[in-house]
């Protein structure tokens, strides 16, 4: 029978036992170990069979189990003081605090997805991910963020195999009432709204739920609204489904319907206003739209020009692009944008055309029928970054036609190199390790952390990854032995599975989305040589691998399908386990239990990569293509770098060098170093490097040392000068009127002729050369641009290369807006070298000289 209706009872805890309800009201439990073990105590069994969710639990458990517990002192006591300590932990100044005075009041961070807990199943991989990390790492330091982002009705698809191995995708339904959210309400206990208008219909109508991560608000827009028509309703279905439409409607509510739900949220909270926002990725753009309507015609707005809004939008957004993927870059139809913005649309009063042109591909091999989101989101944002420093340079090429005029290596592009949440992925007992030598867990320095490691005796070391890979052994037989049963095999047959790996052997762990630069079935080259590796008597390694492929991708699903199939094979399916529904709750115990962590993507599309640095910071040793953070960081003694057969480009050629290379490293230096145990049994040379690992990467792939590299380098900058621009608006008027008078009058700026002297014709290093620049300006004045000498190595066609600029000073003006530059540069290293001279604009509010996109070149 099908109910025609469902509802979620909200338990009644005994009043003793109010603090439970707090507790499980905020997400920091799902980092807290010690919260957990409050959890637990409340009933163990309970605990584990729902799944570790408080929310579930808390009503599940009895009325008489309460009513022990309320009555129970040694109970009681803990619970004080864990809700003591989250009180602490929401209130007590933190590193922003302490440290950033001028930090921006809050940031707004857009994501379509954010991976905070498994009970909160809002995410499909790194991207989702990463955002969670984001804002744990936020709340741990105190920065005032929220979290912007959608609230799906089924989450990402669970992932389970037929008995062919083949991907069976299905959309449980979440109840938002059984989820560790509440609904935003008014004052009078209505339910907050947000409201969009959509093409020849009503409204589209979002209510707006609250996630507490720590201290970090988190604001979910949901569709799944009375008033709202069947189609309205399934515009938060699922992430990542539907055609393009579908998406295009899911991301007008991120953009466009999360501003309205953080005014909705000011408004009610009392909650300070962004003077930062961050898009994370394309898909949250038009929030920059939504806010130059706020700003144009909005009737509580101040009423600006276009090109005033743009300038205030720009200089206060950040915008982080994730992939290198052409095809993961979110491009609707033109026409679609069309439909969607028009007069009476989503923003309605802000120029289609100007829309239009934000997002167009209008540059070399750009397509006119597209609306390029990633595109738009460079032009609405001043300040845009990649995520490694590897990614950051492939965008800057990547993206070079939106700045003609310029070099790819001044691009205005940067990149902050991701970073992973430690207290969310590092198992308790590696803590326990450090803190066991006098580690400090509360304090800011990293380093002194991860010092500690020296003291921590060898023995301990690999005792506690022992233990740390049977528990991941265990974890990988249940499901095993669930995933064998629903592909149809009897009880009978899974005696196997109660043997299957082995808490002894080298274990390699491989869990991704299945994206075909992933290349997931690399391993699989030579099948007769993988099954040499598992099986070998003396020093056999074992594989675990796990990872979704998109529903639309048949190619990724054959991939799976492929390692499915082998890890049936009877031969072997005791080495090598295909895990289903790769998911945080998987990935917990999985990073921790693996001793080297293998990732082999085609270079350079993986962006920057994060499951690895979360093996790291378990103690486990990176084996991985030099992509990513691993291009970065791996120094040659942290783990092993699989070389790249960069420039073969027969795609299959390549794929067997590199596979080859793969399989030679895990037969001569893997295997080898990890068998090799001294008289105490223990593998010194191993753990050696596990001890390196965790010096060397434990400070930097942190979470932590992300975010305060975003707040120094992104969000106080760009709150510093919103705040220049934005007082009265005065600064954004002048800058783009000053923006539109120098591009006006840019076709008249020339260098006409450049004098040199200082060297003759044999210079030496350690020789000063003088430089003279005579440049016509038209109507602009010498302080409306920076004329510079552009000096550094040339290679054999002439072009220069590692260049330095040393700006030249104004010195003299004639007749007919002529003026005469001059400056000094010493050569400092011998060799052929090279200048030339350039004019750019300049304006103490420009964070780049191509932002403008000009330049007159010598
Ligand atoms: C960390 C993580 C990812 C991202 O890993 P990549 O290395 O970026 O592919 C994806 N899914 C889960 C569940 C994770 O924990």
């Amino acid at each position: 029978m099908r109910a025609i209706r469902r509802f979620t009872v909200r338990p009644v805890l005994p009043v003793a036992l109010a603090a439970l309800g707090e507790l499980a009201g905020n997400l920091r439990w799902s980092w807290h170990p010690e919260t957990q073990d409050v959890f637990a105590a409340v009933d163990p069994d309970l605990w584990e069979s729902t799944g570790r969710d408080p929310v579930k639990l808390l009503g599940a458990v009895s009325r008489s189990r309460f009513e022990e517990l309320a009555a129970d002192a040694a109970f009681l006591e803990t619970l004080r003081g864990a809700r003591a300590g989250l009180e602490a932990y929401l209130t007590n100044d933190r590193w922003f605090q302490k440290k950033m005075s001028d930090g921006p009041r809050a940031i707004g961070y857009f994501s379509p997805e954010f991976g905070i807990a498994a009970v909160l199943p809002q995410y499909s991989g790194g991207l989702g991910i990463l955002a969670g990390d984001h804002l744990k790492a936020a709340s741990d330091l105190g920065v005032p963020i929220i979290g912007v982002g959608l609230l799906y009705r089924h989450g990402y698809f669970k992932q389970a195999f037929s008995r062919e191995g083949w991907q069976q995708e299905t959309y449980p339904v979440l109840d938002p009432d059984g989820l560790p959210i509440s609904l935003l309400r008014e004052e009078d206990g209505s339910r907050a709204t947000i409201t969009i208008a959509m093409p020849g219909g009503p409204d589209l109508i979002a209510r707006i739920w609250v996630a507490s991560v720590g201290r970090v608000p988190l604001l979910l827009l949901d569709t799944d609204v009375e008033g709202n028509p069947d189609h309205y309703v399934d515009v938060t279905d699922r992430l990542y489904g539907g055609n393009s439409e579908h998406r295009l409607r899911q991301e007008l509510l991120l953009g466009v319907g999360g501003v309205r739900a953080l005014r909705a949220y000011s408004r009610i909270t009392g909650a300070p206003a962004p003077e930062v926002f961050h898009t994370n990725e394309g898909h949250a753009g038009f929030l920059g739209l939504e806010r130059i309507r706020e700003l144009t015609v909005a009737a509580d707005g101040p009423g600006l020009d276009f090109e005033t809004a743009l300038e205030v939008g720009r200089a206060s957004t950040v915008f982080t692009t994730h992939t290198p993927v052409p095809a993961g870059i979110d491009r609707f139809p033109r026409t679609l944008v069309e439909q969607y913005f028009s007069e009476g649309g989503a923003t309605p009063g802000v120029p289609l055309d100007r829309i239009l042109g934000l997002g167009a591909e209008d540059y070399d091999n750009g397509d006119a029928s597209v609306f390029n989101m990633a595109v738009m989101g460079f032009r609405l944002a001043q300040r845009a970054n990649g995520v490694s420093v590897l990614h950051g340079e492939v965008s800057r090429g990547m993206f070079n036609g939106l700045w003609p005029a310029f070099d790819e290596a001044e691009v205005p592009i940067g990149s902050i190199t991701n970073g992973v949440h430690a207290p969310s992925w590092v198992a308790r007992e590696v803590f326990a390790l450090a803190e066991g030598q006098g580690a400090d867990p509360d304090s800011d320095d990293a380093e002194a952390y991860w010092d500690a490691v020296d003291k921590i005796p060898s023995g301990d070391i690999w005792a506690t990854k022992r233990q740390l890979r049977e528990r991941l052994v265990v974890d990988a037989r249940k499901r095993l032995a669930r995933s064998c049963e629903k592909r149809g095999a009897a009880k009978a047959e899974l005696g196997w599975i109660e043997t299957a790996l082995d808490p002894d052997v080298l274990t390699i762990g491989f869990a991704r989305r299945a994206a075909s630069y992933k290349r997931l079935t690399l391993m699989l080259r030579d099948p007769e040589r993988l099954k040499r590796l598992l099986l070998d008597p003396e020093r056999p390694v074992q594989l675990i691998m796990a990872g979704k492929a998109h529903p639309a991708d048949d190619g990724g699903k054959k991939l799976i399908q492929a390692i499915v199939q082998l890890a049936d094979d009877p031969e072997v399916r005791h080495r090598i386990a295909y895990l289903p529904n790769y998911d945080i709750a998987m990935a917990q115990p999985l990073y921790p239990g693996c001793d080297v962590w293998l990732n082999n993507p085609l270079r350079p599309y993986e962006a920057c990569g994060t499951s690895g640095m979360k093996a790291a910071l378990n103690g486990g040793l990176n084996l991985s293509i030099l992509d990513g953070w691993w291009d970065e960081w791996y120094d040659g003694n942290n783990g092993w770098a699989i070389p790249s057969a960069d420039g073969v480009d027969d795609a299959d050629h390549r794929d067997d060098l590199e596979a080859a290379a793969l399989y030679d490293l895990i037969e001569k230096e893997v295997a080898p170093r990890f068998y090799d145990l001294d008289a105490e049994g223990v593998p010194t040379r191993w753990i050696e490097m596990v001890r390196h690992t965790l010096k060397s990467l434990g400070p930097k792939v942190l979470a932590t040392r992300m975010v305060r590299d975003y707040v120094r380098q992104l969000y106080t900058p760009a709150a510093g000068n919103a705040r220049l621009l934005n007082s009265d608006y005065h600064g954004a008027a002048e800058l783009a009127v000053w923006k539109k008078r120098v591009k006006g009058g840019w076709p008249a700026v020339r260098v006409e002729h450049v004098e040199s002297s200082g060297v003759g014709d044999a210079p030496e290093v350690g020789a000063t050369m003088s430089v003279r620049a005579f440049v016509a300006l038209g109507d602009l004045a010498p302080a409306d641009v920076e004329v510079q000498l552009v000096h550094g190595k040339i290679n054999s066609e002439d072009e220069l290369v590692q260049t330095s600029v040393s700006p030249l000073t104004a010195v003299e003006s004639y007749e007919g807006g002529r003026h005469r530059f001059d400056g000094d540069v010493v050569l400092e290293q011998g060799g052929a070298f090279g200048y030339t001279v350039r004019v750019v604009p300049c304006n103490d509010l420009l964070t780049s000289p191509a932002e403008l996109g000009v330049v007159a070149l010598a």
